[in-house]
């Protein structure tokens, strides 16, 4: 106990029916502690009660027969009240088990009455409120944040369960969400520790204004904190509560005598609507959450069923590709596109891998919309242009037969970095002519910010490049940039291919758009080519090149450098068989 403690007198709430041993205790404590203690006596549990209720009292001596209240759940009426102080009991009774029970209740002492001096007894009170002292001391330790003071993750827990059983008692609603710090990791990385500590409990401090006392914020670890919403009659209110967040965050943090700006992303989940359990709540709110990231942070969102596994997929995805150009877990495939007139390579696709350590080879579809999303495509699309165009360095200088190199390039690299100057570095530093190499990409390009994309188009056409409209037919089509903009080949989507000659909608239209890029003198190729019958149709009608499994799919370095090597055999040889992975095509 410290010196103030000590010097202050323990103020005591006795509660005792029986005027003469009442009488007795005070006078033993009188004599022994002096000023040192100070009794408030009351007769029964109901006066004991509202005296609590009001402040000032150290510790309950109460006697456990009252006229209003008997045995243990004396004790555990005064500990409901205010749990924070210790009572200690007065009894006749003197048994084992009956103190067991006691203790069990929350009595933090018992006594025997009649025995024992002032001494015994107010030794017996100071260890009863040293002891309630050290067990709340502990319980904050377990149950709450060091740092910001909130419920920690043991005590969420605890909270949430006990709110769910609440209002399914009560047939309410409880709102669970789920809040974390955009950027927090950057301030962290930037200004460092302490002040992303200090970030944190401004941030407790903001959220803490936004609910009621009766709610729970509780901080799960890192800049992950949830909050618990109880007694809701519907989503309005938690709505409402986002909201008051998103406006008390956008406020700048003074950190470092500078002005931090953080906003947070919200997920929220309805019980008894969304799942009827804790761990289910949590993963619907974290699901939420982490929509709200993927559509550009700063934001609230609802659970709605399927959100889940999807976004959370793709937030695996996101961090995963973040580190996959350092840890070298891309590598590209090459798929050849042939002549359908002579059979001979006419060019190859460049088209990337990922090589995930635990998840083995993923397929561009799964990871391109999340790097374009994310911005990752900027540093992987040109890591793919690198790599492919210093392989066809290789090639070339091993006398290999390569016409070209097709390379992927998506709008949002046109729209976030110099395409045009990128492509020219690279091959710079590759030492190729620019005719060696194509860009690929969609009609979504040719619709953005025309101008700028005009002449980033143009510049490419400076530098030798052609450029190739991918899966065209699936977009706009618009007829006008066939005209405007500098393209020599149309690739006819896979969607089209794939059910001619038998489907005559897919039909018609890949005759239209070969018709189509003949008239303005542009080269056609069909994408996806599956089936011979397939190849006849193209060839009756024109197409101009192919490209798909019937000749080959998206091969290896190596299994593509023996595809050169036999390319170049039949070269040699004279024209006509065209030999895939083993099998012949004729065409
Ligand atoms: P895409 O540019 O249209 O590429 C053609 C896709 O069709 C490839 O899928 C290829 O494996 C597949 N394919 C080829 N022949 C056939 C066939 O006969 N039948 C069928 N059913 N499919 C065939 P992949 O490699 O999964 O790539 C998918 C898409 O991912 C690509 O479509 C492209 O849009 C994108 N992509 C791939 N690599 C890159 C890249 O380096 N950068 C960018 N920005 N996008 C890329
Ligand atoms: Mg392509
Ligand atoms: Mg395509």
């Amino acid at each position: 106990m410290s010196a103030t403690d000590a010097a202050r007198s323990i103020r005591v709430l006795f509660i005792e029916d029986d005027d003469d041993a009442a009488r007795l205790v005070r006078e033993r404590l009188a004599a022994s502690e002096g000023a040192r203690l100070v009794l408030h006596h009351v007769h029964d549990l109901k006066a004991g009660l509202i005296a609590l209720n009001g402040d000032g009292y150290d510790v309950v001596l109460t006697d456990l027969n009252l006229p209003d209240s008997r045995g243990v759940r004396t004790v555990k009426r005064l500990v409901a009240v205010r749990k924070e102080i210790p009572v200690v009991v007065f009894s006749a009774v003197d048994e084992e088990r009956a103190i067991l029970e006691l203790l069990h209740s929350g009595a933090q002492e018992y006594l025997v009455k009649g025995k024992g001096d002032g001494h015994g007894v107010a030794r017996a009170l100071r260890q009863a409120i040293e002891r309630k002292r050290a067990e709340l001391n502990l319980q904050r330790l377990a149950h709450y944040d060091s740092l910001t003071g909130l419920a920690n993750r043991t005590l969420f827990h605890n909270r949430l369960e006990y709110a769910l059983a609440n209002a399914t008692r009560r047939q309410s609603c409880v709102a669970l969400m789920v809040l974390d710090l955009d950027r927090f990791k950057a301030v962290n990385d930037t200004l460092g520790h302490q002040a992303g500590d200090r970030l944190l409990s401004l941030a407790a401090e903001r959220l803490s204004r936004c609910v009621r006392d009766s709610d729970t914020i509780a901080r799960l670890g890192g800049d992950e904190f949830t909050i618990i919403l109880e007694n809701l009659g519907g989503a309005e209110e938690p709505r409402i509560v986002a909201r008051k967040i998103l406006d008390v965050m956008a406020q700048p943090f003074a950190l470092e005598g500078q002005d931090v700006y953080v906003t947070p992303s919200i997920g929220i989940t309805l019980f008894p609507h969304d799942d009827d359990n804790v761990d289910g709540l949590l993963k619907n709110a974290d699901a939420a959450m982490y929509q709200v990231k993927a559509n550009g942070r700063n934001g609230y969102q609802f659970f709605t069923a399927g959100m889940n596994e999807r976004a959370v997929a793709r937030i695996r995805i996101e961090s995963g590709l973040r580190q996959a150009i350092e840890r070298g877990e891309f590598l590209l495939h090459y798929q050849p596109k042939v002549s359908l007139q002579s059979g001979r390579l006419q060019g190859m696709e460049a088209l990337v891998r990922w090589q995930r350590p635990d998840a083995g080879i993923v397929s561009p579809g799964h990871f391109i919309p999340v790097a374009e999303d994310s911005g990752l495509i900027i540093p992987i699309g040109e890591w793919v242009l690198r790599k492919g165009l210093a392989q066809m360095r290789i090639w070339l200088d091993s006398g290999l037969p390569v016409p070209r190199l097709a390379v992927n390039i998506c709008a949002r690299q046109f729209r976030q970095c110099d395409v045009a100057s990128m492509v020219a570095d690279a091959l710079r530093q590759s030492g190729l002519d620019g005719n060696y190499l194509e860009v690929e990409i969609t009609e979504s390009v040719l619709m953005e910010d025309t101008d700028a994309t005009v002449a980033t188009l143009q510049r490419l056409k400076e530098l030798g490049v052609s450029i190739a409209i991918d899966d065209f037919g699936t977009g706009y089509s618009s007829l006008n940039y066939l005209k405007r903009f500098p393209i020599d080949t149309l690739k006819i989507d896979r969607s089209f291919v794939s059910d001619i000659p038998y489907d005559q909608d897919d039909a018609v239209i890949t005759r239209a758009i070969i018709g189509l890029a003949h008239n303005l003198r542009r080269t056609v190729i069909a994408e996806g080519v599956e089936t011979h019958e397939q190849v006849r149709f193209l060839r009756e009608n024109h197409c101009d090149e192919a490209q798909g499994y019937l000749f080959s799919g998206p091969i290896s370095t190596m299994q593509m450098t023996g595809y050169l090597e036999r390319e170049r055999g039949r070269l040699a040889a004279g024209p006509v068989l065209s030999i895939v992975g083993g099998g012949q095509v004729a065409v």
